[in-house]
Parts: structure tokens; C-alpha cells; sequence
């Protein structure tokens, strides 16, 4: 850059930091303060307004971490104000290098309605915009002491992620409380100059740029900095011409929304969540009012219904502003939930929760998909987006991949069924977009669907208690519409947007399979308890449904709607993408786990109520098998009378090479070490343990990443490995549940107990581990080296599998040294595999190796238990358990079924009568994954099915005679245009395609009536 040209940008930047910002609100008089600490959580508005306020000074500290301080906030007008726009300028003390992720406040007038949020770069108040002198003035700030746990970077380890172990000590001290009149010429010109101070950074050296830094230095001339004010609309003359050149004609367009990314709990519990919602909306809700060009989008009907029950004057506003076209809900889910680790039902209702509360409240169906941020995306998706009827999904969070580039931008994703879903991954990658020069230039020389693509997707706002899009941001689109040099923006519902770049590239590329999150690997495995807690759930109330379908179908109960919609939003709610993943605080964690006990106690109470129900009086013992298996005498879906099992035990042989175990289906040989060293098929007498190297071993890896210890995952963790090979006690003990191996183990500060049960009659051997953890920064995994020369492992993910290559031959597998698995992970030669499964983990890797004694070797490991310090410096301290099996000679479909054998165990029931199942599939290859009552009340039956391996299967689905003949309808359980799959054939025959999903609707034929107990109750 020539000096001259330098000379002109540095003094602009000076005047502008320097005279014109300070001037926007350069007349004030101070306010008085008053304040309130609360003793503990937050109180309504209304019971704030009471409190006792004792006089505050500015600067005095205020606000132990988690507490909240209400302010008043009085003064007067001056007299030579009058007339013109006067604001309140509160600063509570931010730090405005972050723009959230600290303290923040909420304005309310003295009747106790909100007003606005302030916020680290959001921080005036609107008063009047042409006051009357001595206008009294009174409003209060609830203010929120959130600690700010990103101001150590590289984050490290803090006591201040829950109230229980935070310092009591103050964090902020009020640095302002003015009464300002907002200068408007002031505020104009300092957009105008830093809109063509960003863009001629942007620029090649030619005539455009050239224009602008002289016109910029003529502004510089135009201004006396000692009377900003009086001179700067002068300044804004200069700017006018190079301000006005337009855009070229196939420029980049960006579609803007306004949008605040809210995690639903991160660093900040679930409850203070609420209360971001409520004060950016009311930040949201007045900037819609004011700029009548605004879109704003807001996700997650989760964040919709605690802004209804906790701040209705908001909501109104909300309600009137989406009314009006202009507040957008998005994404038609419940929360923008982990994509990877939910099973298929629980995506499921995160799509029927969302959209139905969309619906109802709003009368509005979101038309895409809208997860930015959540940490990779399983190939099951596209399928369940297209049938609940989306039409687009957004992803912003591939722009975090550690080592490949993703090449498209705008995509057809299609997923393992063969679905395809249009797909954007805007190039401006971030979702928090301030709509910088840099930000928009950096976008369009990336964007790769630019030859015959107009344009891409800009999330514009701060968020997570940001505050969401700033009225400067909204002055800026307005220069950047068409602006010589410049990428275009214009605000857009992301509907529009989709549309024009469907038109555009009815032929974009197709990206095949899951959109792998090459980074936050850790997420699998972090904080256990919070997983373990999601697979259970997830389990129990998908049977609770069953069984209370089944009673009240048999008319011996109502149906429980209210329970169980409570009990799925609880659930969905949790899986959260800071959540589920274990990415939270410890308050966020130590809560969920609370939340779990209790979900996971009302859903076993309906089954429980249900099975008593229906198998009526007596003493009879029954078995009840909520599974879609038949298993142990009982077929699915029924209670039938328990039988003794006649299976003979396994044999036993103990020898100096330690325990040998044999079912007639496998032999198994145990060392002294509690190592697994042998593992025959008895059928074919294939051996699959390589010699010299046992299976069942748990290995400890040092795991301290370079950064964002929850979340990541770091491949040198490979580099340091301890194998803990030792055992402290061996005991061998025989019972009808077969023979038990169980060896302890004691390591650096913790201990562990593996239970291993070979039982009669099976093919599977479980392991049932108990730890005592008190590690930190160490990955524990349990691993089985197997005589296998796999090319891939297949995993189970939302009703399938997903395929993945054993070879790191491409910077693609290389990436992939950690994958997510639900209930299995199967390995294969043709003709001969191993299936591994987890009660509640979701974490593994695979290790192929090849020598000349072994031949290949494939090695998968399962990742039961992490110890990440930040943000949760305790993080997986103290007791687990898990649960593992080996299947030794099974197909995928076989591990499928032995995966729901470990998952859902058969219930003992005392009664007076068995009961039959309520819906039959004739063929196990077509798996029922749920059975419920239609979500609109009508005592419709709905079931789904899928297929879970991916090959054609066919079955014949029967229900009770109450039902008529059953129809294909959407995840939503309505009839659809969307592709939802083909109904039953006349004898309730359905077809299913390779990893298809099938939702059928069987309408009731008789109105509820005493025999069929549907209920009624009022839905929330
Ligand atoms: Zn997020």
C-alpha cells in the first residue's frame, strides 16, 4: 500500500474511533442507580419492582457469579433536550471484545414490561424520540452476573460453571448509567465511513478504491473534530457519491437473516437460557418495529414456549411480529439437537414437537431444517427431513473441519436410504455474521457454487446473550444492498433464499452419506452420565408408549398424552447440541443427570401402571416383552405367562491358562488376567482372537487436547497408551443366567470391575462394568482385537447403518480416527462377523493392522469414559457403569437383534392374565420402532417400521380390529405430499426399500368410547 493511501486510512480510523463513535452520544447527564441483589434465583418482574433499591454509585461492584442485581435506573430530561431523541446508555460492566458470554440486562418500564436487552455492544435504551424537557424518567435493569468462562483462553479449568462451587466475590462494576441524546447525523456517518473503510480493505488497488480513500479523506477534511455534530453532516456529503455507485450485476447476493445463535444451555444453566431468550427477542421484536426492511429468525419452539410461560409480553410481541411475516420461526424443531447421537424416534419428535408447536401457536410450518451449529450430521437425516415434510436443511458448522475443506456450499445431501435434501452450508462461515467487508469478501471467494449460484445464506447477529442483530448491522446491510465493490445483501426469509438457489442449480452436486464433523470427537463420550441418561430415556418412553397404547387400546386406562408429551420434551430438550454432547457447565450436567432420575422414573411408572392394568388381578408371574423381538417365550409386544428356562448351563473348565467356557454355540477362554484370549464359533470352529492378543482390554489414554477439552478429541491421544492387563481378583461363579467371570482391576486413582457372563444358548457374551473414575485428561476404551479382515465397519445410527472404510487411505479417513456409534458397531469377512455393543456409549475407533503372523487384524475399540477440566472441571468423576457384549459369528441383522436384546430386557409382571401384542410383523427384518396414539388425540393407531440393514425386506403388519386399514403418512403423522412410502397392501403387507422408514397411520373406527380409553386431556 502506498503511504499516502495509508496516511488517509489512519486518519480516518482515528477520527472515527476517536471523535465521530464518541459523538453519537456525546451530550448526557448521568442517572441515578438504585439497586437489589437477590438472594438466590431469579424472581418474577413483578415482585422485583417491590424489592428494597438502596442508592448505587457507578463503579461499585455488583454480582457474585449466577446472582442477579435489579437496578432503577431515574432522572430527568434537560430542559435543552427538548425535542429531540434522547436514549439511556447502560454499561454494566461488559467486556466488549466478546459480544456475549457475560453478564447482561434486561430494561423493563416501571410497570414491569420489558423494553430491551443490553448487551456488551447493544447497550442503549430507547427513551423518547423527541422528549419534552423535564421529562421525568424511570426504568430498571435486571441485571444478570453470568461469569464469563472464555476469558482464559485457551479455556481453562473454572470453579465458576455451577452456583454450588462459584466465588462469591463481585464481577462486574457498572461503568455508566447516562441519559444521552442519540445523535443521528453521527451515528449515520460513523456506518458510512466504516462500511467504505472495510470495503477498500477488501479492494485491488484501481479507480474503486482509489475513489473511496479520496473521498473518505475529503469526509476527514468536511469534519471539525472539535464540533462532530454540527460538521458531520457535511462529512456524510463527501461519502455521498461513492456511497451510491452500484453493485455489479452478478454480484454475490447475500440473503440475511437476523438471527441470534442460543445455545440452549452452554456455559450458563438451562434456567438463564430463558432468560436470553426473553431479552433478545425484546431487543428483536423493537429493531422488527423500527426497520421495516428487518427479517429476523429465531429457532427451536423450545426457546418460543419459555418466552410464552415466562415472558408473555415478549411473546406477544413475538406473536404479532411472526404474524407479520417478519419474525421467522425456524428449523421446525424442538431444539437444535445433536444430529449424531439421538436415536430415530427421538429425531422424530424433535420434528413433531417442533412443528407442532409452530403450527398451533403461530399457524406457520417451518419449511427447512436449521441446525448451524450441532457437531456433525448423521447419513439418517435426509430421509427423516424429507419425511416430516422439509424441503431444505442449513448446516454452518462443516467450516470447523481440522483438516479437509468441504467442497460444496450448496448441495443435495443424500442420505444412507438414497433421500436427497437441498442442502446449505453458507461460505461466510459463521452464524453470528456482523456483516463485515472481510466477512462478505472471505464468502464470496469461497463459495463454491458460484458459476451458476447467485448467492448464499448470512446468519446476521450476536448470539448466545449477544443480543442478536444491532441496529448498526441493520445500517450496514442497508449500504452493502448495492454497493460498488461490494457483495449485495438484502434481508431474506431463508424460504426465499432456498428457493431462487433450487431454481439456480436444479442439478447441485450430491454429497453422499454423513457430514462428518471433523473435529469436537470428544462429544461421543464426554460426561456419561448424561449419555447414559439419554439412551435410557430414549428407550423407556418409546415402551412406556406401547404399553400405554396397548391399555388404553384394551380400554383399561386412559392413554397418557400430557405424561408423555411432558416426558419427550423433557427428553429432546436435553439432547440439546451442548448437552447430550457433554459440553456444558457443571451445573447444566449435574442438573440433567437430576432430570434423567426422574424422566426415566415417570416413564417406567406408566409402564408399569399399564402392564398392572392390563394383565388385571392375580399371582401369576408374566413376562412382558417390549421389544420388537420375540424373546425368552414371549413374542413382541405381548405378556405372557414366565416359563422356566430349561437351557442347559455352560460348561466350565478351569485350567492354568485360566477359564474356559463353553455354550455349545461359543467357547471362551478367559485368562487369569481376566483377559479375553480365545473366542470360537463352535459351529464352524472359527477362532477370532489373534494370537497374543486378548480382547476385552482396557486401555488408558492420556487425553489432553489442544483446546476445548469436552469437545475434542486430539489424535496424538493415540501417541501415550497404558493397558491396564493386570488383575487384582479373579472369581469365577456359575447361576442360571450362565457363568460369571469377574476380575478387578485398580489404576493410578480409580478402580473397575468387569463382569463377564457367557449364558446358555447365546452367541453373545456381555461384560458388565462397574468404575469407580477419578482420572483427569484420560480417554479410557475397551478394545477387541479380532481376527478379521474387515474392509468396513458398519454402525448403527438412526434407523440403519452407516458404512465406514477401516483404511485411512485419504486425508478424508485419516480425519476419522473417532466414530459415532448407537447400540452396535459390526465388523465382517463375508461370510463371518463380530458385532460389539454398548448399553450407553456412542464413541469408537478402528484400528486395521497387518503383519505377517496375524495377517489383518481388525481392532475396534469402544471409548467408555473421558475427563475433560473445561468447562466442567469434574467432568465423569466418580461411579459408572456400562455394559458391553460380544457377538461372535453374527450378521448385521443378528446384531441388530442382539443390540435389542442388551437394550430392552424383558419385565416381570404378577397378574391374572396374559396379554396379546397389539401389533404383529410377521418377518424380523422389519423392525417396529414405535407404537403410540396419533399426537392430534384422535385414538388413531400410529406404528412405524423400519428396515434396519439396508436391503429390501417385506412384512405383514397386523393390529386390532378397532383399526382400519393402516396409511403411509409423515414423521408428523399426517397425509402428505411429501415422500412418505407406500401404505399397507389389502393383507397389511408393507415393502420396505433399503433403510426405509415407514410411518403408518391406522384411523380408530369407533369414536372413543368406555371400551377405548384414548382420553382427552388438554394438550400444552
Ligand atoms: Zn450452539
Amino acid at each position: 500500500m502506498d503511504s499516502a493511501s495509508r496516511l488517509i486510512i489512519d486518519r480516518t480510523q482515528r477520527v472515527l474511533d476517536e471523535r465521530i463513535r464518541p459523538a453519537i452520544s456525546a451530550l448526557r447527564v448521568p442517572l441515578e442507580l438504585a439497586s437489589a441483589e437477590l438472594p438466590g434465583e431469579p424472581i418474577a418482574a413483578a415482585d422485583a419492582l417491590g424489592l428494597e433499591y438502596l442508592p448505587y454509585r457507578v463503579g461499585t461492584a455488583w454480582g457474585a457469579a449466577w446472582s442477579t442485581v435489579w437496578f432503577r435506573a431515574t432522572g430527568l430530561v434537560p430542559d435543552e433536550w427538548h425535542g429531540l431523541r434522547v436514549e439511556a446508555v447502560i454499561d454494566l460492566g461488559f467486556d466488549s471484545t466478546l459480544p456475549g458470554f457475560q453478564c447482561e440486562g434486561l430494561a423493563y418500564d416501571p410497570h414491569g414490561t420489558p423494553i430491551k436487552a443490553v448487551n456488551p455492544r447493544n447497550q442503549w435504551i430507547p427513551i423518547s424520540d423527541e422528549a419534552c424537557c423535564g421529562d421525568q424518567i424511570e426504568f430498571f435493569v435486571e441485571a444478570a452476573a453470568n461469569p464469563d468462562l472464555l476469558d482464559h483462553l485457551p479455556l481453562l479449568p473454572t470453579w465458576q460453571g455451577d452456583v454450588l462451587t462459584a466465588s462469591p466475590d463481585p464481577l462486574y462494576a457498572v461503568r455508566r448509567a447516562d441519559l444521552v441524546v442519540f445523535d443521528v447525523q453521527c451515528h449515520e456517518l460513523a456506518l458510512d465511513v466504516e462500511v467504505l473503510l472495510e470495503l477498500q480493505a477488501e479492494l485491488d488497488d484501481g479507480p474503486r478504491r482509489a475513489g473511496i480513500l479520496l473521498a473518505l479523506d475529503r469526509a476527514m477534511d468536511a469534519i471539525d473534530v472539535h464540533r462532530v455534530g454540527e460538521t458531520a453532516a457535511s462529512a456524510r456529503d463527501e461519502l455521498r457519491a461513492v456511497l451510491a455507485s452500484p453493485a455489479s450485476s452478478s454480484e454475490h447476493i447475500f440473503s440475511a437473516v437476523g438471527h441470534a445463535h442460543i445455545d440452549s444451555a452452554w456455559l450458563w444453566p438451562v434456567r438463564e437460557t430463558v432468560r436470553k431468550v426473553a431479552r433478545t427477542t425484546s431487543s428483536m421484536t423493537r429493531l422488527l418495529e423500527e426497520n421495516p426492511e428487518f427479517v429476523y429468525g429465531m429457532s427451536s419452539a423450545q426457546q418460543y414456549e419459555w418466552l410464552r410461560d415466562h415472558r408473555p409480553e415478549v411473546y406477544d410481541r413475538v406473536v404479532d411480529a411472526v404474524r407479520g411475516g417478519r419474525f421467522v420461526p425456524l428449523g421446525g424443531m424442538w431444539v437444535e439437537s445433536d444430529a449424531v447421537m439421538p436415536s430415530g424416534e427421538s429425531i422424530v419428535r424433535q420434528f413433531l414437537y417442533g412443528q407442532s408447536f409452530f403450527r398451533r401457536e403461530f399457524g406457520v410450518t417451518c419449511r427447512g431444517v436449521w441446525l448451524p451449529d450441532s457437531f456433525g450430521y448423521s447419513g439418517a437425516l435426509p430421509q427423516l427431513i424429507r419425511k416430516a415434510g422439509f424441503e431444505w436443511f442449513l448446516s454452518q458448522k462443516l467450516s470447523w473441519n481440522q483438516v479437509n475443506t468441504f467442497p460444496h456450499h450448496t448441495f443435495f445431501w443424500e442420505g444412507i436410504d438414497g433421500s436427497r435434501i437441498f442442502s446449505h452450508f453458507p461460505p461466510i462461515d459463521t452464524y453470528n455474521a456482523r456483516l463485515s467487508a472481510s466477512e462478505l469478501a472471505g464468502a464470496r471467494r469461497r463459495f463454491a457454487q458460484s458459476a451458476r449460484a447467485s448467492g448464499s445464506i448470512a446468519a446476521v447477529g450476536y448470539g448466545d446473550g449477544g443480543g442478536g442483530t444491532t441496529r448498526e448491522m441493520i445500517g450496514r446491510a442497508r449500504r452493502l444492498a448495492d454497493l460498488e465493490g461490494s457483495p449485495r445483501v438484502m434481508w431474506e426469509q431463508p424460504d426465499d433464499f432456498f428457493e431462487r438457489a433450487r431454481a439456480e442449480l436444479p442439478d447441485a452436486p450430491v454429497w453422499v452419506g454423513e457430514l462428518v464433523l471433523e473435529a469436537h470427537r470428544g462429544t461421543l463420550t464426554s460426561q456419561h452420565h448424561t449419555k447414559q441418561g439419554n439412551r435410557r430415556g430414549e428407550r423407556l418412553i418409546v415402551e412406556a408408549e406401547l404399553w400405554a397404547t396397548t391399555a388404553a387400546v384394551r380400554g383399561v386406562l386412559d392413554y397418557p398424552y400430557d405424561e408423555l408429551d411432558a416426558l419427550w420434551k423433557t427428553l429432546l430438550l436435553h439432547q440439546f447440541h451442548d448437552i447430550l454432547p457433554g459440553s456444558s457447565i457443571a451445573w447444566v450436567h449435574r442438573e440433567a443427570v437430576e432430570t434423567y432420575s426422574r424422566l426415566i422414573g415417570a416413564a417406567e411408572a406408566i409402564s408399569r401402571r399399564s402392564l398392572l392394568a392390563l394383565v388385571g388381578d392375580g399371582e401369576a408371574e408374566f413376562t412382558a416383552n417390549g421389544s420388537s423381538l420375540d424373546r425368552g417365550g414371549a413374542s413382541a409386544f405381548s405378556v405372557t405367562p414366565a416359563t422356566a428356562t430349561d437351557a442347559l448351563r455352560p460348561v466350565v473348565h478351569e485350567h492354568c491358562d485360566g477359564v474356559q467356557i463353553d455354550n455349545g454355540v461359543i467357547r471362551v477362554v478367559i485368562s487369569p488376567d481376566g483377559l479375553i484370549t480365545s473366542a470360537v464359533d463352535i459351529s464352524t470352529g472359527r477362532e477370532i482372537i489373534p494370537k497374543g492378543r486378548p480382547a476385552g482390554l482396557l486401555q488408558l489414554h492420556q487425553d489432553f487436547p489442544n483446546t476445548r477439552d469436552a469437545w475434542d478429541l486430539d489424535e496424538h491421544y493415540r501417541h501415550h497408551v497404558e493397558n491396564l492387563a493386570q488383575a487384582d481378583s479373579f472369581a469365577v461363579e456359575s447361576d442360571n443366567d450362565g457363568v460369571h467371570v469377574t476380575v478387578e482391576r485398580r489404576f493410578s486413582r480409580s478402580w473397575v470391575r468387569q463382569r463377564i457372563t457367557v449364558a446358555p444358548n447365546t452367541r453373545t457374551f456381555r461384560i458388565e462394568q462397574t468404575t469407580d473414575w477419578h482420572e483427569h485428561e484420560r480417554l479410557l476404551k475397551v478394545a477387541f482385537p479380532l481376527s478379521l479382515h474387515a474392509e468396513y465397519s458398519v454402525a448403527e445410527t438412526q434407523f440403519g447403518c452407516v458404512r465406514r472404510p477401516t483404511h485411512t487411505n485419504t486425508s478424508w479417513q485419516t480425519a476419522q480416527f473417532e466414530h459415532s456409534m448407537h447400540r452396535f458397531v459390526h465388523v465382517a469377512e463375508p461370510g463371518f462377523g463380530v458385532g460389539l455393543l454398548g448399553d450407553s456409549t456412542y464413541g469408537y475407533d478402528v484400528i486395521r493392522d497387518a503383519d505377517p503372523e496375524h495377517g489383518v487384524t481388525t481392532t475396534v475399540r469402544l471409548s467408555l469414559l473421558r475427563s475433560p477440566r473445561f468447562p466442567d472441571p469434574m467432568a465423569d468423576q466418580g461411579g459408572h457403569t456400562h455394559v458391553y457384549a460380544f457377538a461372535i459369528g453374527t450378521d448385521l441383522l443378528g446384531t441388530t437383534a442382539a443390540a435389542t436384546e442388551l437394550d430392552v430386557p424383558v419385565r416381570s409382571v404378577r397378574g391374572g392374565s396374559a396379554v396379546t401384542p397389539i401389533v404383529t410383523v410377521d418377518e424380523p427384518d422389519v423392525i417396529v420402532s414405535a407404537v403410540k396414539l396419533a399426537s392430534d388425540r384422535s385414538g388413531d393407531l400410529i406404528v412405524r417400521v423400519y428396515e434396519p440393514i439396508g436391503r429390501r425386506a417385506s412384512a405383514r403388519i397386523t393390529v386390532p380390529s378397532e383399526y382400519g386399514p393402516g396409511q403411509a403418512v409423515s414423521l408428523l403423522e399426517e397425509h402428505t405430499d411429501a415422500p412418505v412410502g407406500a401404505s399397507p397392501g389389502p393383507d397389511g403387507t408393507v415393502r420396505l426399500a433399503p433403510f426405509e422408514v415407514l410411518t403408518l397411520r391406522y384411523p380408530v373406527h369407533r369414536r372413543p368410547g368406555p371400551e377405548h380409553r384414548f382420553g382427552k386431556g388438554t394438550r400444552s
